[in-house]
């Protein structure tokens, strides 16, 4: 009952003459589009026409479904009536965004596990920067006495929903309680956690959530910044020209308040029909995409604890909730050989590196002779098959070592 992606014919050419299915366990960076969201991409592509701008039929429809799209992301996150939803490039966007918003006397505070994209737009001077905490109390405890002896005047606190590491989920509403006390907004980056549970800003009491539609089974292109208003109307326009203008004369210029201040330019009303797609299947179907990725995640975290030489690493413990994602070792085998050898061997795709999480994984590393991980993330495109493949791959490696050679070039921006 989980909702179908888009069948992928891709057959992977192994080293030894084979062909294989792929066996995607890097869901965590980008997932496969859905079915329904191709659907609906299909549907607008042959009438779509400018946004906001025109007053032709195909520009009335198209305004509609951007805005439709809109509403759809809205409710995506349980967003309060005022909360506004802009529309992004993707999280990192999102949280740059954001970042040009902070007030000029603010404070913001974020730990160092966080994903590049939030640790690093905020303004380095007045910026806290936390250890990665080591349990769930320790995590709320360093906010609260961060927020302690924080100087008066607005703070921020920016956490991350799951780990795109090892898949833990932070306390959230924890720290937005120790947050509110203090008088603390809160951002939280959901790249990692809407692909997988339910987001409800209201529950959790956070003021912004910032997510990315490819890692939401739809194509690249599209994010959303959700939340208040307030910091964002009294920003600065994100990017200058058409559309975020309400009145521009030779000596003046006029910005719109709500979305529009930060949309500059034409928008990319297919990539927000894409996510808005997305966001509606996945809220359909999320007890049953909870429960197959818990069973798939339950059977490969016990598949790799039985395998002598595999480490795996977590921030909180072994027992913290998480989404479908595992960060480990093979003892003896470089992790670009892992994801070489699982590659080549299995017609695995498995991501290796510091995960764009060069802190954290200096912090999980921080006793062992390996400077990055493998990470294995799952999702919808994940089957019980593929779990067993990469199982037994693994237990190979560990057990033979590698028996053929690789390149061990990186193959990224030692990402
Ligand atoms: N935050 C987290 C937790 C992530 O995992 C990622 C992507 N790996 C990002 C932010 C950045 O997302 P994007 O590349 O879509 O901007």
């Amino acid at each position: 009952n989980i909702p179908a992606t888009v069948a992928s014919d891709l057959l992977v050419p192994l080293a030894d003459g084979r062909v294989t299915d792929y066996a995607n366990f890097d869901h965590g960076a980008s997932a496969p589009c859905l079915e329904s969201v191709r659907a609906a991409v299909e549907a607008a592509l042959p009438s779509y026409a400018s946004v906001h701008r025109g007053n032709g039929y195909a520009s009335r429809i198209t305004t509609q479904w951007y805005e439709r799209a809109r509403a759809e992301v809205h409710g995506f996150v349980g967003a309060r009536d005022d909360d506004q939803v802009i529309f992004t490039r993707q999280t990192t966007d999102a949280l740059n965004l954001l970042a040009r918003a902070v007030p000029a006397d603010a404070t913001v505070i974020v730990f160092e596990s966080e994903h590049h994209a939030a640790l690093l737009p905020w303004p380095a001077e007045r910026t806290t920067r936390l250890a990665a905490p080591t349990s769930h109390a320790a995590a709320v405890t360093a906010v609260a006495d961060a927020l302690r002896e924080a100087p008066e005047g607005p703070r921020l606190v920016v956490i991350t929903g799951a780990s795109n590491v090892t898949g833990e989920i932070f306390p959230i509403a924890e720290i937005a309680a120790v947050a509110k006390a203090h008088g603390a907004r809160v951002c939280l980056d959901a790249a990692q956690l809407a692909p997988h549970r339910v987001v409800d800003i209201q529950e959790l009491d956070v003021d912004w959530v910032a997510l990315s539609g490819h890692k939401l089974y739809a194509p690249y292109g599209a994010g959303a910044l959700i939340g208040r208003a307030d910091w964002l109307n009294a920003a600065d326009p994100y990017l200058l020209g058409g559309g975020a203008t309400a009145a521009v004369t030779s000596d003046a210029t006029v910005w719109n308040q709500g979305p529009a201040r930060h949309e500059g330019g034409s928008p990319n009303v297919i990539g927000a029909i894409a996510l808005a797609a997305a966001c509606a299947a996945i809220t359909e179907h999320r007890e049953a995409i909870e429960q197959h990725e818990r069973s798939l995640l339950a059977r490969l975290r016990t598949g790799l604890a039985q395998i002598a030489g595999v480490n795996t690493y977590d921030i909180f413990g072994a027992d913290a909730d998480r989404v479908g994602t595992v960060c480990f070792t093979i003892d003896g085998v470089s992790s670009t050989l892992v994801s070489a050898a699982l590659s080549a061997e299995y017609g695995i795709g498995v991501r290796d590196g510091k995960f764009c999480a060069h802190p954290l994984v200096g912090h999980l590393l921080a006793n062992s002779p390996e400077a990055t991980a493998v990470r294995a993330s799952l999702g919808l495109g994940t089957t019980r098959e593929h779990v067993d493949r990469l199982v037994s791959a693994v237990r190979s490696l560990a057990t033979n070592g590698l028996t053929t050679e690789y390149d061990e070039t990186p193959h990224g921006c030692q990402p």
